[in-house]
């Protein structure tokens, strides 16, 4: 029987009247029926207002690493909550958050925090900025980096201006941006070194960052193609350019170093955000030494009055320890959980003749739907995604399984939480097998 939810849709429709558009992240209107409003979370479980229960791999887009609730958090922050909520000024809690930092992540010496990932973006741009003098910044299509002016230039270029491939449009997707912000990327193709390459020349000496999500998980979880983070690294040294990674998704969920130990590189900044604060709002700034200097002189200037908030820390401090006491076994047993799911879906679409193809590691990966006659095979980069992916069909797919109890990311990410289990992936097989004959219907 498939769930229905009539009062998501009535809280819906009441929103309309005191909530711009009903919403307070626009990516939440994506959310088909209806926006859903949730009443409680546990473990790899969330249940809807209408008491809809879901095995969930949407998992707060990504921050609940951990699943929902888990008691000791939940502890954590009420033993805090009863200390104080906020001082704007020091505590303890930041050197012990920052310190396990410092040991889990070679390449973050020192640390800044801030209550979004967007912000630490921001912060590790004008850094970068003022560390090298250059203005321009080099990004790659389909990666995100929050939804700041910045963050978003080149995120998604629609396909009529993919003419001119060896110079890819500065476009915005949202009105309202000084049109000289776009003016200051140079945005390059995912995993092509040749053109990697060919775009830093075209601007020698004044490119003073690369920033890049080391696997392209807002885009169809595009995995580095191999040699890729030694090239970005090496033409970093060889020009005298910051490479930052925005760990925001893959921070902490590839293990206790991120994906820079999971694909071994070193990076000069990185942005943590989600997994670090667990579904409080927290985020962190990480660099080396030298990359640091200029926040540390005051000449890149780095505030917020809710920084480093002990509530904030109290949560990333027993989030940051699951992590080191998982020990080798996260990633690889969140791998072999995702894993399992993808080899399932797969399994299911060919049962059914559904042409969807998951693809990425295992312990977040993308379910790509492709368009009739599409070719087979990995999907490489963002125009390769536009332009196979059937968005529509997928649509209705995610639909399907979210009325049968499953949820992934609307976009078709799904994560797994340290709180799956064996028995959860073959619940939600279970459940995705009515969902892929519904849909195939
Ligand atoms: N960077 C990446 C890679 C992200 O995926 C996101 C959010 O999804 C952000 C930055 C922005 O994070 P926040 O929404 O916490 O500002």
């Amino acid at each position: 029987m498939s769930y229905t939810f009539p009062k998501s849709h009535a809280f819906f429709e009441r929103a309309q009247k005191s909530i711009a558009g009903g919403i307070n992240s626009g990516i939440r209107k994506m959310e088909a029926p209806v926006p859903l409003y949730f009443q409680k979370g546990e473990g790899s479980r969330v249940w809807d207002v209408d008491g809809n229960e879901y095995i969930d791999f949407q998992l707060g887009q990504g921050a609940l690493l951990y699943g929902h609730a888990p008691s000791g958090l939940a502890d954590a922050l009420a033993a805090q909550a009863k200390l104080g909520l906020h001082w704007a000024a020091q505590c303890e809690l930041e050197l012990e958050v920052a310190e396990r930092l410092t040991a889990m992540v070679p390449s973050a010496e020192l640390v800044r925090f801030n209550n979004s990932a967007t912000e630490a973006v921001m912060a590790a741009l004008r850094l970068a900025r003022t560390h090298t003098g250059r203005q321009l910044v080099l990004r790659f299509e389909g990666h995100y980096h929050g939804w700041g002016d910045e963050g978003l230039v080149g995120f998604a270029n629609p396909p009529s201006t993919w003419d001119d491939a060896e110079s890819p449009a500065n476009t915005h997707p949202s009105k309202g941006i000084i049109p000289e912000v776009a003016d200051h990327f140079v945005v390059t193709r995912w995993g092509d070194v040749e053109h990697l390459r060919r775009r830093v020349a075209a601007h020698q000496g004044q490119i003073a960052a690369i920033i890049f999500e080391p696997a392209m998980c807002n885009t169809c979880c595009i995995e580095p193609a191999t040699g890729f983070m030694a090239a970005i690294r090496e033409l970093c040294d060889q020009e005298g350019m910051l490479m930052i990674a925005d760990e925001t998704i893959t921070g902490f969920r590839f293990g206790a170093g991120g994906a820079q130990s999971y694909y071994d590189f070193k990076p000069d900044l990185t942005i943590f955000g989600k997994a670090i604060g667990g579904g409080t709002p927290f985020a962190a700034l990480a660099g080396t030494k030298a990359a640091m200097a200029k926040i540390i002189s005051g000449e890149a200037i780095h505030a917020g009055t809710l920084n480093a908030n002990p509530l904030c820390l109290a949560a990333s401090k027993w989030c940051l320890d699951q992590v080191i006491a998982a020990g080798d076994t996260h990633p690889a047993t969140t791998n072999a959980l995702g894993q399992k799911l993808m080899a399932g879906l797969t399994a299911l679409a060919q049962q059914h003749d559904i042409p969807l193809r998951p693809q990425g590691p295992g312990l977040a990966f993308h379910t790509v739907m492709l368009k009739p006659g599409a070719a087979e095979g990995l999907v490489g980069d963002y125009r390769d995604y536009i332009t196979r992916h059937d968005a529509a069909r997928w649509a209705h797919l995610r639909r399907c399984l979210l009325e049968e109890g499953v949820r992934a990311i609307e976009r078709g990410l799904w994560s797994i939480s340290l709180a799956h289990t064996e028995q959860d992936i073959a619940d939600a097989l279970a459940r995705a097998a009515t969902a892929f004959a519904r849909h195939a219907d």
